[in-house]
């Protein structure tokens, strides 16, 4: 094993969870199937000392000045900044990606603190003299022990989408990462607490659904925040609210790219196969399926020909594990059985010297109608279906009839009929001739629909309301001038 066994970070020390060695799981690089490091399953009564270390420092972490929060992350944004290298390299190790992606990840961290620097800018409270000698007045106030889960395609970049906002915002908080890829987080706490962050109002809970669970029950958690799978996160949101927590769940995403005959055709190419093969497919921004309106097929050449300068163990990622990789190569033999062209076919490539990774190559498919699987589910992998229609209300009823709702494009260089899409789709992330339409600060990021249970968004400003409640104050400053509320 290349690391130690990964233990919980809790009231700022690293410790080793209450399980035996039972109860851990091999943490397994999907670059080359080497077991890098074991992961505890931690329990109730591991989450239990976590929380009860964040209560305590929740006491002054709450009372201390925003302006002086802020600054850890001020230190936390430079120490990501002066880490890339060996903190992409972890990333790199434990979820498969490029090294290049995990690069862009980590910088994506930075900002994302970034924007928890300029809070106090923003999260002003507003006052007015309502009547004479009568104010009202609102403040942000932080909700107390918060909780984090993440899944694994991102091991550094989501936890920081929660991390910074929910404690520069006053909170204390408990992360559980993905048990796929548990190494970044460990890295992020020891950054924070370089950064100055006082002991216990950062926390790490390993596990899989058990510890998850035990967040959802515990009584001194207030709210949680899960980003992974629909499946799961229907079953978190249901079981956090039926505690009475606030919660946002976001869920999966099956994202569509429009492309109509007047898109710029090499533009075009580009970004769908960038979008479709970034990160293996298995970005929630992904795109998934390509409805192609009218005369495309130029374009959809220049697709092939780009998916084909993608190689996988050069520019291309592994996926995250066997099972992730039998279930994609499933997907594409079925559609195929079922009529579906197969363009280009990235089942079982060859990558010499990583015979034990588990890489599937980039993947287009043609004829795929709407009601075979791979057009309805999540593939999460880099397999891009083609869907052929006559007119854009085909396509955006093909688009509109999923259940997901997190990103949705459209290719084309006629304004009014991008502004038409941009209207119809039903997803909370729009782009016109992008193909990753991720908002960045201080715009927010969040979907609609099947991908999103809750109210607001997880980043970005939209956050600030997940994070805080409002306290309204209303005070009478000269009570002696005898001037009631109503005059
Ligand atoms: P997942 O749902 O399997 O796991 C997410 C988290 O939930 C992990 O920490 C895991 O330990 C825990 N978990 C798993 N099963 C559970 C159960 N039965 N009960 C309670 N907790 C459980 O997701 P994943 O495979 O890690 O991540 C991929 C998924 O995440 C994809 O569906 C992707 O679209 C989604 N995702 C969504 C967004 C978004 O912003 N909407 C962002 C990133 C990833």
């Amino acid at each position: 094993m290349k690391y130690p066994a990964i233990q919980n970070y809790i009231g700022g020390r690293f410790v080793d969870a209450a399980c035996d060695g039972n109860q851990t799981l091999a943490v397994i690089s999907p670059l080359d199937g080497k077991q890098l490091s074991t992961v505890p399953l931690s329990t109730a009564s591991d989450l239990d000392q976590a929380v009860q270390a964040a209560k305590t420092a929740y006491a002054t972490w709450s009372r201390t000045p925003i302006k002086e929060r802020i600054q850890v992350f001020f230190r936390y944004k430079t120490l990501l900044e002066n880490n890339l290298n060996e903190l992409a390299s972890l990333v790199q190790e434990e979820n498969g990606k490029t090294y290049e992606e995990a690069v862009a990840e980590i910088e994506k961290g930075a900002e994302l603190a970034e924007f928890a620097c300029s809070l106090p800018q923003i999260v002003t409270g507003e006052i007015l003299e309502v009547s004479r000698g009568v104010e009202c007045r609102t403040e942000h106030v932080p909700l107390g022990v918060v909780a984090s889960i993440v899944p694994f395609n991102f091991p550094s970049m989501v936890p920081n989408w929660t991390i910074p906002n929910a404690i520069a915002l006053g909170n204390c908080m408990i992360l559980k990462p993905s048990e796929k890829v548990p190494l970044s987080v460990g890295r992020l706490a020891a950054l924070l607490q370089e950064a100055g962050l006082p002991a216990g109002v950062f926390n790490v809970v390993h596990g899989d659904h058990e510890v998850v669970e035990a967040i959802c029950d515990h009584p001194d958690i207030e709210a949680v925040s899960f980003v992974g799978s629909t499946k799961v996160a229907k079953l978190v949101y249901q079981r956090a609210t039926s505690h009475f927590k606030r919660c946002l769940a976001l869920g999966g995403a099956k994202n569509h790219l429009i492309v109509l005959p007047d898109a710029i055709p090499g533009m075009t190419a580009q970004n769908i196969t960038a979008s479709m093969a970034g990160c293996a497919g298995q970005r929630c921004m992904a795109a998934s399926a390509m409805v192609a309106v009218g005369p495309v097929d130029h374009i959809i050449e220049q697709l092939c020909e780009e998916a084909q300068k993608i190689v996988p163990g050069k520019n291309l990622g592994a996926v995250i594990n066997r099972e992730s990789k039998d279930r994609i190569e499933r997907y594409i033999s079925e559609a195929e059985s079922q009529g579906a062209k197969v363009l280009v076919d990235g089942r079982n490539p060859q990558v010499d010297g990583k015979e034990n990774g588990t890489y599937v190559g980039p993947t287009v498919i043609d004829y795929v109608r709407p009601d075979m699987a791979i057009a309805q589910e999540e593939i999460f992998g880099p397999v891009i279906s083609i869907m052929r229609t006559n007119t854009v209300d085909e396509a955006l009823a093909i688009e509109n009839a999923n259940p997901y709702g997190n990103a949705a494009s459209v290719f084309t260089q006629n304004g009014g009929m991008a502004r038409y899409v941009l209207d119809k789709a039903s997803a909370g992330m729009v782009g016109v001739n992008v193909g990753v339409p991720v908002p960045r600060e201080p715009f927010s990021f969040g979907g609609w629909n099947e991908s999103r249970f809750g109210v607001g968004d997880i980043t970005g400003k939209s956050s600030i309301e997940f994070w805080t409640k409002l306290k309204k104050s209303t005070i009478k400053w000269n009570p002696e001038a005898g001037i009631n509320w109503m005059c």
